[in-house]
């Protein structure tokens, strides 16, 4: 399936009623070639009526299917969630964002997600699902994506 900013806008809202109770606000929805992984979060830094503003990344190259977009939006949503809500946009409990960015708060958001809804959200995305991905062959390659995993 094709992914449009309108069909993730769409997926956005209906997810943040179902999933959110509608409480999640400012968030950007942007379509982009990727050439490391699939989805990443930005918390932008500046606010909207006290309230952090954030944009969600979602790669336009990878064979989506309607499950693989769901986990990948609800996962970046969580992110959106970690900064907006609970306020932790730079570094969530020992974690620190771009290494480490699934701390303490992002680990409640999986657990209540599973227990009230039965959603599996993984932790790490990747680049595997992209169109043509080869896995690295060096050490070094091995490494960028080992760090690249948990920027998404
Ligand atoms: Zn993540």
């Amino acid at each position: 399936m094709k992914v449009t900013k309108n069909l993730l806008e769409y997926r956005f809202n209906q997810y943040n009623r179902l999933y959110f109770d509608s409480r999640l606000y400012y968030c950007k929805m942007q379509v982009i070639h990727s050439t490391n992984t699939v989805g990443w979060y930005v918390s932008e830094g500046k606010k909207k009526d006290g309230l952090l503003c954030g944009t969600i990344y979602i790669a336009r190259n990878v064979d989506w299917t309607e499950e693989l977009l769901k986990e990948i939006i609800i996962h970046e949503m969580i992110h959106h969630y970690v900064a907006q809500i609970d306020g932790h946009p730079h570094c969530d409990g020992f974690s620190w964002y771009g290494l480490f960015g699934h701390g303490t708060h992002y680990r409640a958001q999986v657990k209540r997600l599973k227990r009230e809804f039965g959603l599996n959200i993984r932790i790490h995305g990747g680049p595997f699902y992209l169109q043509g991905y080869q896995p690295p062959t060096t050490l070094w390659g091995k490494l960028m994506e080992y760090i690249s995993c948990r920027l998404t």
